[in-house]
């Protein structure tokens, strides 16, 4: 058995010419011991096949057991194979090996993060973690203004998906982004040191973009620290399915200083990480489209069936809410 899976994964990790398909079938995924939230983000993974392309570059000798970006391409060109018996249980191994604990709840943005850090971390040619990194890096520039003598505070900041708050009330993906860039007043207590009057100051404080990536990770903070427990909002957001970068420009203050990056670059969903249930008790699902022509499929652990733009704007509100949004530059994905 082990030599089976030793030869199974050299195959894999040596395939230089395997071809993969753009347009694939989506394929289940089996759950073992609670691992619904990593099968729904290698659902995303499977369909952003710029990833694949990158990792596709790479091309390790031998096997290390314990390396993500290995296992993770491994389980990517497995899950194209339909006659591969577990495309998902090394790499599900190897990510328990680091600070996940094997059949617990987990929450997708986390892993999300763990699964792109790790990757940074361990991929030997930095040229292809770095174009790991400018896949799915958003910049920010955080800006303080000392509100005495106007002096502003510069100091950048990425991230790999945009943190976006949501209200009780009814929300749409534009409002929440525009409250993400809102200018806030600093004051009592919260004032900022000033480097130029050498003193706490009253000041503003504002969010500019910088750059926006080719895949955009929209992370919907439907859970919230009340105390000693975590609650969640079942708040309903709308998204779209098309949407232009433009709706980053609205949400810009005037206030925050410099032009913002270009608005005319469209972008359209391809996957929802969705979370159904409570934050005690959740499992997740995936809606994936993987390229713009093929329809959406609806992706729970095995079981996978076609769906529609209708179902997947269900996860607005309810029992099942969307939680992860990826959306992808239109003009970049050259093979539709
Ligand atoms: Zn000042």
């Amino acid at each position: 058995m082990g030599a089976f899976w030793n030869k199974m994964a050299y195959l894999y990790s040596r395939s230089t010419s395997y071809s993969y398909s753009r347009d694939y079938e989506v394929r289940g995924l089996f759950n073992y011991s609670l691992s619904c939230c990593v099968n729904s983000l290698l659902q995303s993974f499977s369909a952003t096949t710029e990833l694949l392309d990158i990792l596709n570059k790479w091309h390790p000798d031998g096997i290390e057991r314990n390396y993500i970006p290995q296992q993770l391409k491994k389980a990517l060109l497995a899950m194209r194979d339909k006659s591969h018996p577990a495309p998902h249980r090394d790499f599900l191994d190897s990510l328990y090996c680091h600070a996940i604990r094997r059949g617990t709840q987990q929450d997708a943005d986390e892993i999300f993060h763990i699964i792109l850090n790790l990757i940074q971390k361990q991929l030997p040619d930095l040229s292809l973690a770095q174009e790991i990194r400018n896949l799915y890096e958003i910049k920010v520039e955080t800006q303080v203004q000392c509100s005495q003598c106007l002096f502003i505070q510069r100091e950048p900041n990425s991230l790999f998906s945009l943190p976006l708050a949501i209200h009780e009330r009814g929300n749409t993906l534009e409002s929440c982004i525009n409250s993400y860039f809102q200018l806030q007043k600093l004051v009592n207590g919260e004032e900022h040191h000033c480097n130029q009057c050498e003193q706490k100051q009253p000041s503003t404080h504002g969010l500019k973009l910088v750059s926006l990536p080719l895949i955009l990770c929209v992370h919907l903070k439907r859970f919230r620290n009340d105390g000693a427990f975590t609650r969640k909002l079942h708040s309903k957001v709308t998204f779209p399915d098309n949407f232009n970068s433009g709706i980053f420009a609205a949400g810009q203050s005037e206030n925050v200083a410099n032009e913002s990056p270009r608005a005319d670059e469209d972008y359209s969903l391809y996957a929802v990480i969705v979370h159904i249930g409570s934050a005690m008790f959740g499992h997740y699902t995936a809606y994936i489209r993987p390229t713009q022509d093929q329809a959406w499929y609806y992706a729970d652990d095995r079981c996978v069936q076609p769906a529609t733009w209708a179902d997947v704007q269900y996860t607005y509100k309810g029992n099942e809410t969307a939680y992860l949004l990826l959306y992808r530059k239109k003009s970049c994905n050259s093979s539709g």
